[in-house]
């Protein structure tokens, strides 16, 4: 098949690459210039394990290129995929601005027959609007097919979960419309599920609400914990065996980040809104969210005292392990609100340093490891649970430090460990291992 990704972020690019190893004859369109340049130079633009090698693979077999001509691209695809960035404005609300220029281009550009699948996550009644704005471009009426099909993905292990996705949604207008879609995807031999447009559209935002909601219910847990002397790992794990309610995202922690969930959960009260419902209980979901970052930094205060003459060093700064992605990390609440106590802070991460030093004070010193950042230290903040952390030589961290205190946002080690090594060790949930 013919395919034209439009979007060659995260999301686009994985797609395509993915789509080109099936087989097909991809193109990769993106308005950034600079993002085709180092595509076309072989370089990623994005950290996500066995990219590279699948793209240098396929662009080195002609069956995947990659280009700003959007219109160029349409004319020799026979299915368009969208997959450009959906953020949300301050109302919640999604900005689609985006979708609709892409649309408009498409519009623009067809020809003849073309099936356009939207696969960035977008509110229910998307796909109409993109139905009306190509039609509205045309400059001669031509047939077409809008078609849902949004992404579950993870960043970090987008290649596997694109190879092996637990389902495929397919939202489309008619079944002979979804076949092609069907087509496209047999080959990973996946479950699919064919339905009208708008379910599809709500599957996706219903999927995320009810992972993020899971994640903060475990969250208000841990803090009944903390107030109870109960410990919120084995809560989790007599919870989590109940098989109606699994133990995954049921981590408690500094809650969640990323480019997915805070947009998708604070767009799906907006839609409700919209459409005369309050999502009371979403709106619970993003506030105890919101009060992570907080939590932490005031489990600081209490143990340390005034944090204006303490140095903090912060360990992972993504939004999450095995991504170089630092849209609404919680590292930086952590890092704003350390700073805003005065607090003097040293940060690393294993692959996002460079993104964090754009985003962050100037006053933020950045180590080359774990170890360099927690030299003189009168605390770590553990902030993301990357695997490297699990592994560190915690002796030598220790003897690093000026005082061996961690604050561990995302109950990484076992406290019994850190109180035989003689560290001082707050966790979240449960109980802390107090000074000697
Ligand atoms: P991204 O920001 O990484 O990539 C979007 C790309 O679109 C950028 O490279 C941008 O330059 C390009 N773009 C914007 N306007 C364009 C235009 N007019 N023409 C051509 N290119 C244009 O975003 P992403 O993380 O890949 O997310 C894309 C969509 O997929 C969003 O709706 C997101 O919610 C959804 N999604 C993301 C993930 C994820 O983990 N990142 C997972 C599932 C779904």
């Amino acid at each position: 098949m013919n395919i034209c990704v439009v979007g060659s972020g995260y999301v686009g690019l994985v797609t395509g690459a993915v789509f080109a190893d099936l087989g097909n004859d991809v193109v990769c369109v993106d308005n950034d210039r600079a993002k085709i340049d180092c595509l076309r130079a072989g370089q990623m633009p994005i950290y996500e394990p066995g990219l590279e090698e699948m793209v240098t693979r396929n662009v080195g077999d002609g069956r995947l290129a990659f280009g700003t001509d959007l219109a160029a691209a349409v004319r020799q695809s026979d299915v368009i995929f969208i997959a450009v960035g959906t953020p949300s404005k301050d109302s919640g609300e999604t900005d689609l601005s985006q979708v609709e220029a892409v649309a408009a281009g498409i519009g623009r550009a067809m020809d003849r027959y073309k099936v356009v699948v939207n696969k960035s996550t977008v509110p229910v009644g998307t796909g109409e609007l993109v139905r009306e704005v190509i039609a509205r471009q045309q400059p001669r009426p031509v047939e077409f097919d809008v078609v849902s099909n949004p992404e579950f993905l993870r960043e970090g292990s987008a290649i596997e979960d694109t190879l092996r996705p637990d389902r495929i949604v397919i939202g489309a207008p008619t079944q002979q419309v979804a076949m092609t879609l069907v087509e496209l995807y047999a080959p990973l031999e996946r479950p699919m599920i064919i339905t009208d447009l708008p379910s599809a559209e709500v599957i996706k935002y219903a999927s995320n609400a009810f992972l993020a909601a899971k994640i903060s219910f475990i969250n208000a847990i841990a803090n009944i914990c903390e107030a109870a002397g109960a410990d919120v790992s084995q809560v989790m794990k007599g919870m989590g065996l109940d098989p109606r309610i699994g133990a995954q995202f049921l981590q408690a922690g500094l809650g969640y980040g990323g480019s997915c969930f805070p947009k998708d959960v604070d767009s799906l009260i907006h839609t409700a809104a919209r459409l005369g419902y309050d999502f009371k209980l979403l709106r619970s979901v993003v506030e105890i969210n919101r009060a992570r970052a907080a939590h932490l930094v005031e489990m600081m205060r209490k143990a340390l005292g005034p944090l204006d003459d303490k140095t903090v060093a912060v360990l992972g700064l993504a939004f999450k392990p095995n991504t170089d992605d630092m849209r609404e990390a919680r590292s930086l609440e952590v890092i704003r609100l350390l700073h805003g106590a005065g607090a003097a802070i040293r940060a690393y991460d294993p692959v996002a340093n460079g993104n964090a030093r754009r985003l962050l004070p100037d006053t933020v010193v950045f180590g080359e490891s774990a170890y360099e950042a927690a030299r003189g230290a009168d605390a770590i903040a553990l902030v993301t649970e990357w695997n490297e952390f699990r592994f560190l030589n915690l002796e030598r961290l220790r003897g690093l430090m000026r005082r061996p205190v961690i604050f561990d946002g995302r109950n990484l080690y076992e406290p019994e460990r850190m109180r035989r090594l003689g560290f001082e060790y707050y966790s979240i949930g449960r109980k802390p291992v107090l000074p000697a």
